[in-house]
């Protein structure tokens, strides 16, 4: 087995100077013990860490790496952006483009940039609150949308996986303002909105949950959602921070909406769409961000905010993601999600796969999962050796069950290969 030493000395020194050692929790491999790799570089479809070790990597930086490590078109238009200065605390030419091509692929009519994705439900969750005069969150159990006070209960992500019940440190009165339902349940919603509808500010869905697993929703679920919201003047968020231009082309609303012909008030965006570096962005309606300052008088603001290497970057990678890298994507998702299953039945092992998209993640169990009691209900212990034999063969997976795992257009099938036939071991080690 492949030393560690070097991740193992490096991760002693963070653990003196950063709170257990990583800068973002899910990263410390808590759920599935052992030591983290750090990493120390990333070429296409792989990673190296500092011990030498490679990996097939399909953790793609939890989503923004749609292209793979290292693009060399991204990285040279990076290259040649950060040779004109760093940041300018001006408007500058790449985040109109990028804001352009936003608007271009997505039902938004203007979109204001900003650097995570917390900010921009943060953002878009005040904007709601303007617009309507209202307080009250709608949210749903195990949906992630970044680690802003309101939006915390029950979220998914890190905060599932390591278990953390509610929301220390987040004001009993703040929280008080956030209504948690079961996602997919439409008596709940109904009954929550005909009781008080008239003092909800928003509905904020993961367009997709991707934060407890992938759970695609229902079918007419995210347009009962924007028609609820309508009939009692809420405002509608989609928070396509993660499956947006990333499901497909035009991200989860290319699948429902654009085909069922209804939009979201407001939408979030990150991840992707940064290529790699700290850029997101929320939007919607034109007479709705016209309320952020300077034209209204909502204020939202950052120093860093449309920084034209982060612009550079996520511009250049989604002119890249053309159609075909999306159709490309879908095939290889398709492919890996049938070896995995096939290894996982081999093996004896009860799973569900589910996808939406090219997106895609499994669950440890007998039944298909359709909200986060049923994620919860997962055989998560299965997960650890799991990801351990396949970490041991060369796959670096995120290291918790309630996670996507996400493909990227340089998974070729070398790539492919190499985690296809490290399934069966795996498969093996988890029954
Ligand atoms: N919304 C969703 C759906 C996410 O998946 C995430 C992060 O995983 C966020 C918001 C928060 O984004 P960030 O980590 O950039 O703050």
């Amino acid at each position: 087995m492949a030393t560690t030493d070097e991740s193992a000395r490096l991760f002693d020194r963070a653990k003196v100077v950063s709170p257990g050692g990583v800068n973002s929790p899910v990263r410390a491999f808590r759920a599935v013990g052992g030591v983290p790799r750090f990493m120390a570089q990333g070429a296409g479809a792989y990673l190296t860490d500092v011990d030498g070790s490679t990996y097939v990597d399909l953790v793609g930086s939890w989503g923004p790496m749609l292209l793979g490590h290292a693009h060399p078109e991204v990285v040279a238009a990076v290259r040649d952006a950060a040779g004109r200065g760093t940041s300018f605390g001006t408007p500058s030419e790449p985040e109109v483009l990028l804001a352009e091509e936003i608007v271009a692929r997505t039902p938004v009519e203007q979109v204001r940039l900003v650097s995570s994705g917390t900010e921009a439900t943060m953002s878009a969750v005040r904007l709601a609150r303007a617009a309507t005069g209202r307080d009250l969150i709608v949210k749903f159990a195990g949906c992630y949308h970044g680690h802003v006070d309101p939006l915390l209960a029950e979220a998914g992500s890190g905060v599932v996986t390591l278990g953390i019940p509610g929301t220390p440190g987040v004001p009993d009165h703040v929280a008080a303002d956030t209504v948690v339902l079961p996602y997919h349940d439409r008596e709940a919603l109904t009954r929550v909105f005909d009781e008080m509808g008239d003092r909800i500010a928003c509905l904020i869905t993961e367009a997709a949950p991707g934060n407890m697993g992938v759970i695609a929703p229902e079918p007419g679920f995210n347009a009962f959602l924007s028609a609820l919201c309508r009939r009692h003047g809420a405002l509608f968020i989609s928070d396509e921070v993660m499956t947006g231009f990333r499901v497909t082309r035009h991200g989860q609303w290319g699948l429902d909406g654009a085909v069922e012909g209804w939009m979201p008030d407001l939408l979030t965006f990150g991840k992707v769409m940064g290529g790699g570096f700290p850029a997101a962005a929320f939007g919607g309606r034109r007479d709705l961000m016209e309320m952020l300052a300077p034209v209204g008088p909502v204020y939202q603001a950052g120093t860093l905010s449309g920084n034209p290497i982060a612009s550079t970057a996520g511009l250049t990678t989604l002119r890249l993601a053309t159609e075909e890298v999306y159709a490309g994507l879908q095939a290889a998702s398709t492919t890996l999600q049938g070896a995995v299953a096939e290894a996982l039945t081999a093996a004896g092992v009860e799973h569900v796969v589910q996808s939406t998209g090219t997106m895609f993640s499994v669950f440890w169990g007998p039944d298909p999962v359709r909200d986060f009691a049923g994620a919860q209900a997962q055989q998560t212990w299965r997960y650890a050796a799991f990801f351990h034999a396949m970490l041991d063969a060369g796959v670096y997976l995120p290291p918790s069950a309630f996670e996507a795992w996400f493909l990227s257009a340089a998974h070729d099938g070398e790539a492919l290969s190499r985690i296809i036939e490290a399934l069966p071991g795996a498969a093996r080690a988890a029954a």
